[in-house]
């Protein structure tokens, strides 16, 4: 009776900790475990005892008599694994690392910037130290970054790590410091002169450009725009997202891509019972959308999307998935057996076989197709599509090259998904090709620090933060151990206090639950795990309410 690894695996590797008879692999140090896209576990060895589904923050381990039928290709998917990966020399149980101690006695205080999941991550780690305080900045009100207002909100199992995060919050001495804009609302040098360390976690904030003529024409977004949208980020309420025509074309087939195309394919009833904004799912319920095509500019052995978001995908019933590889035979798509790409091309192969359910949407995963041109008097009209061979490059990887045949598809939006580039950060280097600020293994110079995409880039899973956020955390307690961090001319005592009064609105922990309770409060009335509160301010006032009355009796008490 072995336990499975399901689609919403995270890969913060909480469960090879967890598992008695170290039967989950690829384990964090092992070959594969920084690229793998989800974790396995081995049937063979499993002793169906659930610590790996207790431990699991997304509530991706099931045991395998409780496998619905779409996720039933996941029991092979972690069989074939070990088929091919059989681990032969693991240990019987899972090697735990002995937890470092500083050698230096504190107290150290370090400001994290940015509430999303490397943040959080990276507190957690250094709240491990008794000697380490943590304050944690976001410019919004709210925390949890893009597993807020990322994750697609049909993949609710993901979001089920926000119980961690809510773990790590209530650990004696962490602080927020929510709707909080460093650079505005506090400096960096005030923060340096503060801080033992400064560790920046604020991703990747923009998106890549496609340059290509008509690409700014109403209807052309951003995805990172869109999907902010749809999941109701304050910012992008405000996004002119026309569903009134039938066709969208999606450029990049990661699993952006794929997010974005089931939330248009989908039948939005059953986006109803989700956490999706209220603006965009009254749109969604009236869409025309009928066709979402998905543009990869090579072939579906180079796809980006995953494994497990395409087995999910496949599992959509509700939805036509069209695998369109042009002129090339699928023959030819054979892959190094027990790979990733084997596995990825087979169900592709699976999918092109399906029939077609005119009464469904559909989603066509179009290959080896580039836009040239978005067409259009000012608002999308078509996009003209270059077909593509593959060449390889110097070091042997497959490049699309045009074949010089061109082709137009109707369409009335266009979503780039080309991936995120992440901005300069105020006061920091920049590597502006990368997006990322320079830094070795984190340390961008002692007492200045940062992880997750500002650091490595757009890649990886929620879960890869958690080892990003470790090798960080590792830099500063070396600094911090080497005392090459000079000690910080000032404190924290009375941050608060000069912060509130520059942002009266600052939100802390008891202001976040407040907000978190009464999201959960209007999605309850209405059979929804929360309805996403989208206005700053009213954010900003539900959390003042909440934690006014504390203020109040304090105020009272210092009086007498
Ligand atoms: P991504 O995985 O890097 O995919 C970018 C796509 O855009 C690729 O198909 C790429 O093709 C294509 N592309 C780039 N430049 C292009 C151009 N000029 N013209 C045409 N196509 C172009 O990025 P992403 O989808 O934004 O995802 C970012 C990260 O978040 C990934 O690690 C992803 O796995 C992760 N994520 C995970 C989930 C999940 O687990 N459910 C959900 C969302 C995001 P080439 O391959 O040819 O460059």
């Amino acid at each position: 009776m072995p336990h499975v690894v399901t689609q919403s695996c995270c890969s913060d590797a909480s469960c090879v900790v967890a598992c008695p008879v170290n039967c989950i692999h690829p384990a964090p140090g092992e070959p594969g475990f920084a690229t793998a896209e989800m974790l396995y576990v081995d049937a063979a060895a499993c002793v169906d005892c659930g610590a790996c589904a207790t431990a699991c923050p997304a509530d991706a381990i099931v045991p395998h008599t409780t496998l619905t039928e779409a996720q039933l290709p996941f029991l092979a998917l972690n069989t074939e694994y070990f088929d091919a990966f059989p681990h032969a020399d693991r240990t019987p149980l899972a090697l735990v690392h002995e937890q470092r101690r500083l050698k230096r006695s504190g107290p150290f205080r370090v400001a994290v910037i940015g509430a999303g999941p490397a943040g959080l991550y990276a507190a957690d780690e250094l709240l491990k130290h008794p000697e380490i305080s943590v304050d944690v900045f976001d410019r919004l009100p709210t925390p949890y970054g893009l597993v807020r207002a990322g994750v697609a909100p049909d993949h609710q199992h993901t979001k089920q790590i926000e119980r961690l995060f809510g773990q790590i919050e209530s650990q004696p001495g962490f602080r927020y410091f929510l709707g909080v804009e460093v650079g505005k609302d506090i400096s960096h040098a005030e923060l340096t002169a503060r801080y033992h360390a400064v560790l920046y976690t604020v991703g990747a904030a923009s998106d890549k450009r496609l340059d290509i003529p008509g690409d700014d024409h109403a209807g052309s977004l951003s995805a990172t725009d869109f999907v902010g949208w749809y999941n109701g980020h304050p910012d992008k309420q405000d996004l002119a997202v026309d569903l009134s025509h039938e066709r969208v074309i999606i450029v990049g087939n990661g699993n952006v891509a794929l997010d974005c195309a089931r939330i248009l394919a989908e039948n939005p009833t059953r986006l109803e019972s989700t956490d999706i904004a209220t603006l965009p799912l009254g749109q969604l319920l009236t869409s025309e959308v009928r066709e979402v095509v998905v543009l990869g500019r090579r072939g579906p052995r180079e796809a980006a999307f995953t494994v497990p978001e395409l087995v999910g995908l496949a599992g959509h019933r509700s939805i036509n998935v069209v695998v369109d590889t042009g002129d090339v035979a699928l023959e030819d798509w054979a892959s190094e057996e027990g790979s990733d790409d084997d596995v990825k091309t087979r169900l592709l192969r699976d999918l092109a076989g399906r029939p077609v359910d005119p009464a469904k949407r559909t989603i066509v995963l179009r290959f080896y197709a580039s836009p040239v041109a978005v067409h259009g008097e000012g608002k999308v009209t078509a996009v003209e599509v270059s077909r593509n061979r593959l060449v390889p490059d110097e070091q042997g990887v497959p490049r699309a090259v045009p074949t010089g045949e061109t082709e137009l598809i109707e369409a009335g939006m266009l979503l780039r998904a080309v991936g995120y580039h992440g901005l300069p950060v105020t006061d920091l280097p920049y590597d502006a090709a990368r997006g990322i600020v320079p830094n070795e293994q984190g340390r961008v110079f002692p007492g200045v620090y940062v992880a997750g995409w500002v650091k490595r880039g757009p890649t990886g899973f929620i879960g890869t933060n958690k080892s990003d956020a470790e090798e960080t955390v590792d830099r500063i307690l070396d600094d911090l151990d080497a005392g090459t961090i000079p000690e910080p001319v000032g404190t924290t005592q009375g941050l608060r206090g000069v912060i509130r009064g520059r942002q009266p609105g600052m939100v802390d922990l008891a202001g976040w639950q407040a907000i978190d309770r009464e999201e959960r409060r209007r999605g309850a009335e209405v059979g929804r795990p929360r309805i996403k509160l989208v206005d700053v301010d009213e954010m900003r006032r539900i959390a003042t309410e909440a934690s006014a009355p504390r203020y109040a009796s304090l105020r009272r008490w210092a009086v007498r």
